[in-house]
């Protein structure tokens, strides 16, 4: 259920490195170890299966250990996949590798391809030295900012933070039998702004740095700077959540919370995802090197100035607005 999945047996909890620029701090990511993936916890995903084919056969509970590859085959082809249990499967056209962004690029190296020396030190054999495989790991930040509700006025938290308590049950009582009920709640509303909506200085000043970034001179990172160029494409994106969404802060508890969340849409910082040498089966070492590009730090500065002029303010001003909760990054 909608928030609920986050954090529990469902989810397989993986964690960043220390990350230097937002105070040395891990943070969570979250992705989702069921049936449906990351788009389950996310909510959305669970209707796919009748879509598929009577030939489809589903394995819940099942986790492949490496991708196999017939011997001294160049280019490598691969011919099925080896299970944890050592069940061999053999393919019969094609291994479609779909893991997700955190552990797809894991299963490469598991398998053999990728960097030479993080195989050699986690005792993989290189099948094939790929440079490139769990580089370039970009991911877009986020702020949040949590209002608490004035009183008399409900919000979606006992749902996700009290989930086993009578009220949340009762819900989930209406929602299984087609009754209204807080389990129909999506989110409250999402905006799209692109920076000359923010102010043509903002504009101005934030093409200028992610421009003056030679660093950054890729194919992607100049798909990118013509989005930033581009007024139709969104840069700026505000969700409205009915529940307290912390980034440093556990839920307070005792009241009823809303949230504001900002994200930037095209981040231009890039970190990388590998397996642990130490531990190649366990959790991969994730480092996304957030905010380590002046670019996103400028953002939320500009954003800030916006957001408060106009619309921390409106909501600030609201009758359901008890006052901020916290401001967190
Ligand atoms: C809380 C949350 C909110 C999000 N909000 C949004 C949003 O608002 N908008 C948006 O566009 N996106 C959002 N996303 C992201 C979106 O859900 C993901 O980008 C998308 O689900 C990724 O799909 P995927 O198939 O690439 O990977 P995943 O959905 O992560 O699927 C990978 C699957 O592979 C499985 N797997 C991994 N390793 C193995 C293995 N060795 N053997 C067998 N199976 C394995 C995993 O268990 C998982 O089921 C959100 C994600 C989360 C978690």
């Amino acid at each position: 259920m909608r928030g609920s999945g986050l954090g529990s047996i469902y989810d397989w909890n993986f964690t960043t490195t220390a990350q230097p620029h937002p105070g040395n701090r891990t943070i969570d990511v979250k992705r989702g170890k069921v049936l449906g993936g990351s788009a389950a916890l996310n909510y959305l995903a669970t209707g796919y299966l009748p879509l598929a084919g009577a030939n489809l056969q589903v394995r819940t509970g099942t986790r492949v250990a490496k991708v196999e590859f017939s011997a001294g085959s160049m280019p490598l082809r691969a011919t099925g996949v080896l299970l944890d249990n050592r069940t061999k499967i053999a393919a019969r056209r094609e291994v479609i590798l779909s893991a997700g962004s955190i552990q797809s690029s894991g299963l490469l190296e598991l398998s053999g391809i990728g960097q030479a020396s993080l195989l050699k030190v986690a005792g993989i054999n290189t099948l094939k030295e790929l440079a490139g495989v769990g580089e370039n790991y970009q991911d877009h930040i986020r702020m949040s900012n949590v209002y608490r509700l004035k009183k008399n006025f409900s919000s979606f938290d006992p749902m996700i933070y009290e989930s086993g308590g009578a009220y949340a049950s009762e819900q989930m009582r209406l929602w299984l039998e087609g009754e209204a009920s807080w389990y129909d709640y999506t989110s409250s509303a999402y905006s799209f702004f692109n920076w000359g909506h923010v102010g043509n200085s903002s504009e101005a000043a934030l093409l200028q740095l992610a421009r003056s970034d030679n660093q950054h001179n890729s194919v992607v990172d100049g798909k990118k700077l013509d989005f930033l160029m581009d007024p139709s494409v969104p840069q700026l994106e505000i969700i409205m959540e009915g529940s307290f969404v912390g980034a440093t802060t556990a839920y307070p508890g005792n009241g009823s919370f809303a949230t504001l969340i900002t994200s930037v849409m095209h981040p231009m910082s890039r970190g990388s995802v590998h397996i642990n040498a130490a531990d190649p089966k366990g959790a991969p070492v994730v480092d996304p090197r957030y905010l380590s590009h002046g670019y996103p730090f400028l953002c939320f500065g500009h954003n800030n100035r916006f957001y408060y002029g106009k619309y921390a303010l409106c909501y600030l001003q609201s009758s359901l607005c008890g006052g901020q909760l916290s401001e967190a990054g």
